[in-house]
């Protein structure tokens, strides 16, 4: 008799949490649950939305959220870790219903409270999920990044992921953690082996890894049109992801639903500069503004703005 791990493990690889979800979790799961279960949403996702497309933003009103156990306030306090949980059981849901389409939540109509005019935006804003009113004035071509890179143990065979974070160095991969607790083990033991086979000969499984498309947009509020800022060349940097990239030009009036986040300077002397920008990055956008008038853009300022 032997314990077959290798086959427990690449069934826990599947999952997306590798280990048991915590409690914590397990409520964040059931209250997303409990959500896509509503009658509401239970029409939403039989109209099949999205079918046959690789990603589709399945939209969620805001104020929906408050009848399912804490999302809001879990959403203001973890925004990444609670979408997750949300995605992983809105893709359950489309697994259940036979489709492909990868299905990420984007969350809409946030209450007025969060709304903020841009150019107003601090360094104390950070990580704050907030709405802006928003000119697109440029837009950079379509990229890609590694947001999930795969790797395994070419000794044991182990596979592992490693999420990564967007414009920065990607993390690195030190060992095997199978391997190394076998030398661990072994070390202790009454009869250590003079020899281990490396465990930081490891390799990344490019085939394996999940790359998603991204798009940076420059954008200004109505307001710079009128206050002298947007022609003094001031805009903001705005990330969109997935179904959002190609979808916007300049000239287009949005509602940008996005996490304050701060980067390096784009032209740093030296790498370890301590100076930060602000810019945004987007969790869902919709079509026009929603707490300025158009009357209060002035589209000759943005006409004279240099396209490039
Ligand atoms: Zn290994």
């Amino acid at each position: 008799m032997f314990l077959n791990r290798r086959s427990s493990r690449e069934e826990s690889m599947k999952r997306r949490f590798p280990t048991e979800p915590s409690e914590d979790e397990q409520k964040t799961l059931a209250s997303w649950r409990l959500l896509f279960e509503s009658p509401k949403y239970v029409a939403d996702l039989n109209a099949s939305p999205g079918k046959d497309e690789p990603v589709f933003g399945f939209e969620i009103e805001w104020d929906d959220l408050e009848q399912f156990g804490e999302l809001q306030l879990e959403l203001t306090e973890s925004m990444e870790h609670t979408l997750a949980c949300g995605n992983q059981v809105l893709k359950e849901q489309y697994s259940d219903r036979v489709m492909s389409t990868r299905p990420v939540i984007r969350i809409v109509n946030l209450p007025s409270s969060r709304y903020y005019e841009m150019s107003e935006l601090r360094m104390r804003d950070r990580t704050r999920l907030l709405a802006f009113d928003a000119i697109v004035v440029r837009a950079s071509p379509a990229i890609g990044w590694l947001k999930v890179s795969t790797h395994r143990c070419n000794d044991c065979g182990l596979k592992w992921t490693i999420n990564e974070r967007l414009a920065r160095p990607r993390e690195k991969v030190k060992y095997c953690s199978d391997c190394l607790d076998a030398i661990v083990k072994d070390q202790s033991s009454k009869k250590p082996r003079s020899y281990y086979k490396d465990p930081t000969d490891v390799s990344m499984v490019a085939e394996e890894n999940f790359y998603e498309d991204v798009q940076y947009l420059e954008v200004i509020s109505p307001l710079m049109t009128k206050n002298g800022m947007a022609l003094n060349q001031e805009c903001f940097q705005v990330v969109v992801f997935d179904e959002y990239v190609g979808q916007f030009s300049r000239g287009a009036h949005l509602t940008i639903n996005a996490m304050v986040a701060v980067d390096p300077l784009v032209n740093r002397d030296f790498i370890r500069d301590t100076r930060r920008m602000i810019y945004l990055k987007a969790h869902s956008v919709e079509e026009g503004l929603s707490n300025t008038s158009e009357e209060s853009v002035d589209a000759s300022v943005i006409d004279s703005l240099p396209p490039n």
